[in-house]
């Protein structure tokens, strides 16, 4: 997956790089390495290769990333036009890059 580029120009990530410390958290949660590290704060590497799955955002504990996560998910869509629940494309990010099922967006 770390190769797949989304849409260009239409991600929502954004990084307030005056907030980040650096802890790396960002690049363990990433599962296709959106975010590399530079000097002693994270920078956005690969924005197109962001799947908008939320768990830099969820797991950053200085509140520097910010972005609208789900508007992306492809499952959602195609799901949403069956008459399914869009939410429910059957997998989730949690910290450490594993799945728990749980619902969410893609990963
Ligand atoms: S998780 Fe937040 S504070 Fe930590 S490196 Fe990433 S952006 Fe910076
Ligand atoms: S939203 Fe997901 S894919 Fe995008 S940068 Fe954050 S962890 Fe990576």
């Amino acid at each position: 997956m770390k190769n797949l580029i989304y849409l260009k120009n239409v991600v929502t990530l954004q990084l307030d790089e005056n907030k980040c410390t650096g802890c790396e958290m960002c690049l363990e949660v990433c599962p296709h390495e959106v975010f590399k590290m530079n000097s002693s704060h994270v920078v956005i590497q690969n924005r197109d290769a962001c799947m908008e799955c939320g768990a830099c955002s969820r797991n950053c504990p200085f509140d520097a990333i910010s972005v609208e996560s789900g508007v992306g998910c492809a499952a959602a869509v195609i799901n949403s036009l069956l008459g399914r629940d869009a939410s429910e494309c059957g997998c989730s990010i949690e910290a450490g890059g594993s799945s728990n099922k749980q619902g969410g967006c893609c990963c």
